[in-house]
């Protein structure tokens, strides 16, 4: 690598904290919840267009758009997409837009509009420093992120754009989150398990009770606590730890005295790379067939909102880059970590085959209605994306 200590001291001191603290208070300030981000996609794209910008405005639906920039590289090394959502959850009773210290608050402004915004903010540093890098470094701002209205429309549009051509990354590094790697998550879906009785409703009188379909509900819920204890004390994730089953919802039977006909546990489920969620369904309904069978009890396993696990290894060296430039910002290593939780990193590397990973500027107060975001923090966020495009798609010789 031809880079050195002071082309990075230049490119990081180039980003404007106060410049993007002003693009990001601006951005909170207009209203964009799911379903209606015309207005902030305006804004947004007229930024880029100041930065000397294409802007290419990909329509989701209605004014609805998702905006794609690209600094083309001149070389051939390999390239990045910063990508992050417009949208925010309902406003509700959120703290209005204000700037106090270094505290940015209002809806959105750490979920996500603080990132956007020092996303900005490393475009114009790396333009103003006249960087010249080998490969291309692509921004897509989307829409339609937050459940559920949108059913992810705006990810998905991106997805198809990247099978069509009309954008390109070899990774996509995501601005959501905290100011760690985030390489892993679990995936996620709610499940239904039905035992229904193929004898129907009876009079409770002639039925014993341990032949009532009621009570091998009990024995599945006791399964449940047992597969638990198994996954506790099984093979851990090394970065996202146990995976997860829990039940929110038993339902069963329609009168005091008559056997159920059918009854019904919902929940969710969390598991790791090892399985796919067809996999994981089939484990759930090994586990609920033994005690279908003693009750003679007919039994459908289902799954809805299914997300696939994804995991993009530590090594990779997109996520390398983004290691060192947070240890030349921050003068200090940066966590590795995997969550239980589900985003768009899971759709981006399962329907997209992109590799993909998060790392934010901050999120300990998404979706509260305390909602802030440090201004040192985008600062900080802003240089990291722009030495992680250094460092990864590589710089040319005539660069700084
Ligand atoms: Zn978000």
């Amino acid at each position: 690598m031809t880079q050195n200590r002071e082309q990075w001291t230049v490119l990081k001191d180039a980003v404007d904290g106060e410049w993007i603290a002003q693009q990001a208070q601006a951005l909170v300030e207009i209203p964009s919840v799911t379903m209606q981000e015309a207005e902030v996609c305006q804004y947004y794209a007229a930024q880029l267009r100041e930065l000397g910008f294409d802007v290419d405005l990909r329509r989701v639906n209605g004014e609805r758009y998702n905006i794609y920039a690209r600094l083309a590289g001149a070389g051939d090394g390999p390239s990045l997409m910063l990508n992050g959502h417009l949208d925010t959850i309902p406003i509700g009773d959120c703290v209005p837009c204000r700037r106090e210290g270094d505290r940015l608050y209002g809806r959105g402004a750490t979920d996500m509009k603080g990132a956007m915004a020092a996303k900005l903010g490393a475009l114009r540093a790396l333009k103003s420093c006249g960087v010249s890098l080998a490969g291309d470094l692509w921004l897509s701002a989307i829409v339609g992120h937050e459940e559920p209205e949108a059913e992810k429309d705006g990810p998905l549009a991106l997805i198809e754009d990247y099978k069509s051509g009309r954008v390109g990354g070899d990774r996509i590094l995501i601005g959501e989150g905290w100011n760690e790697l985030w390489v892993m998550s679990m995936g996620s879906m709610v499940f239904n398990i039905e035992l229904s009785s193929p004898r129907g409703g009876t009079h409770t009188t002639y039925v014993p009770f341990k032949e009532n379909p009621i009570r091998f509900v009990g024995d599945l819920i006791q399964r449940i606590t047992a597969y638990q204890e198994e996954l506790d004390a099984g093979a851990l994730h090394p970065l996202a730890g146990a995976e997860r089953i829990d039940v929110g919802i038993v339902e069963g039977g329609d009168y005091f005295n008559r056997t159920p006909v059918l009854c019904r546990l919902s929940g969710t489920l969390r598991w790791g790379p090892r399985a796919s969620a067809e996999e994981a369904l089939a484990e759930l309904r090994e586990l609920a067939a033994p005690i279908a069978a003693a009750g003679q009890l007919e039994l459908d396993v289902s799954m809805i909102h299914e997300r696939e696990p994804f995991e993009t290894a530590g090594d990779d060296p997109a996520v390398q880059a983004t290691a060192q430039a947070h240890r030349f910002v921050h003068d200090g290593q940066v966590e590795i970590t995997g969550k239980r939780i589900v985003g768009d990193a899971n759709l981006f590397v399962n329907l997209g085959g992109v590799p993909s990973f998060y790392y934010g500027p901050s999120n300990e107060t998404a979706h509260s209605d305390g909602e802030w975001v440090s201004l040192t923090r985008l600062t900080q966020a802003a240089q990291v994306y722009a030495l992680t495009a250094a460092a990864y798609c590589g710089m040319n010789d005539n660069g700084l």
